[in-house]
């Protein structure tokens, strides 16, 4: 009890560890990413200040702020992110640095309006990506910090009109910033819808069978139902179960029972057309809906099968044979619970029959078509 017990913790440990593995990949990868912006964004940021600067013949002391975030901090950055418990969050702290640097610098270059906007506009946008409504909040107050640090420090110059070069030099960044997130949050969305279908058709799917799992097959059949009430046409209903069963797990255990599954899948998939819809219903009982067919093509469809399992025996060597149960649609019909039950009759009476057969409504014994 104690051993197994212990062999339970150690698993779960595993598994939260490797979790934890993922969990910090991520947050590195999204402070990797962080740095590669931060380092295109802050040195287009510093032509950005430095042309504004320049043409304001300010002193040189005022330019010592501007590199140290624009070519040292982005570095810095980095590592302070690698290096700490959780990288998502030391990136957000980041960011507020970002803030409080961008703000300083609004007063640095006098409160030159293209530069100025441009910074804050980017920095908004990067505290948003990463942290919603909140991270935005604490962002603009740590820009207005900053703003107010930079008059102090610095002293209130008011020079807001903005030149021609100043246009010019803003405009690889006026440009390159939305144009990456716009693609960025492309890149993601498209892989969201993605992952999105994938798990869509993983819920549809059995994992063993790799059919229709029971829930999905039953909403296509009552699709079927309501199309036939609709507008009339024929579909049968086929109800097959593996016989004896019991004695494949017990001869060759539980994967061997696996493996006759599967096998029994693929011979379905072999012998069935396109639209006709197989799923797993349970164990090793699996219902079949042939839209557009009648119960005598159906139960010789049926007999294709039996015929291919003795051809491609279920498991090595010793002859696995099912038994169908086959339920044409009538207009009496009312819902698919009373279908399914239909052929489940019909196949508990094949089995009844000795097994290995197809029984079709009405007929003793569809074996002998
Ligand atoms: P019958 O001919 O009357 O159908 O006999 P049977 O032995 O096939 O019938 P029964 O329904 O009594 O037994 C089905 C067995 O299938 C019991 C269950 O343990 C086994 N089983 C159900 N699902 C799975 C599965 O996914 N894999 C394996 N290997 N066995 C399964
Ligand atoms: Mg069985
Ligand atoms: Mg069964």
């Amino acid at each position: 009890m104690s051993t197994s017990r212990g062999v339970t913790t150690t698993t779960s440990y595993a598994q939260s560890s490797d979790e934890a593995k993922t969990v910090r990949a991520r947050h590195v990868g999204f402070a990797r990413a962080s740095y590669r912006g931060r380092i295109i964004g802050l040195t287009l940021g510093f032509l950005t200040l430095g042309c504004a600067l320049y043409q304001h013949q300010t002193p040189w002391w005022f330019w010592l702020g501007p590199f140290t975030h624009g070519f040292l901090w982005p570095h810095v950055g980095w590592w302070l992110a690698v290096t700490a418990s959780n990288p998502r969050i030391a990136e957000r702290r980041n960011m507020m640095v970002d803030h409080v640097a961008g703000g300083a610098w609004i007063a640095v270059i006098g409160f030159n309006s293209l530069p100025s906007l441009l910074m804050l506009s980017m920095m908004c946008m990067n505290s948003a990506i990463a942290g919603g409504v909140s991270q935005l909040l604490r962002g603009l107050l740590a820009h207005l910090l900053g703003v107010a640090a930079g008059v102090l420090i610095f002293g209130v110059h008011w020079r807001p009109t903005s030149t021609m070069l100043d246009v010019l030099v803003c405009t690889p960044l006026l440009l390159l910033h939305p144009i990456t997130v716009g693609l960025t949050a492309h890149r993601l969305q498209s892989k969201l819808q993605s992952q999105r279908e994938h798990l869509s058709r993983l819920s549809r799917k059995d994992a063993l069978s790799g059919l229709y799992n029971r829930q999905h097959w039953w909403t296509m059949v009552e699709a079927e139902i309501q199309q036939l009430q609709g507008t009339g046409g024929t579909s049968t209903l086929v109800m097959a179960d593996i016989d004896h069963f019991k004695q494949v797990n017990d001869a060759g255990g539980h994967a061997a029972g696996d493996e006759a599954i599967r096998r029994f899948s693929s011979i379905l998939r072999q012998a069935l057309r396109s639209t006709d819809i197989p799923g797993r219903y349970g164990g090793e009982e699996f219902g079949i809906l042939l839209p557009g067919t009648d119960g005598v093509q159906a139960s010789e469809v049926m007999e294709r099968v039996r015929a291919l399992l003795q051809q491609q025996p279920l498991i090595g060597g010793t002859a696995v044979t099912v038994s169908f149960g086959v339920a044409p649609f009538d207009a009496n019909t009312p819902d698919a619970t009373r279908w399914i039950k239909q052929a489940d009759e019909l196949l508990y009476r094949a089995k009844a029959m000795g097994r290995d057969r197809v029984v079709l409504a009405s007929s003793s014994n569809a074996s002998d078509l």
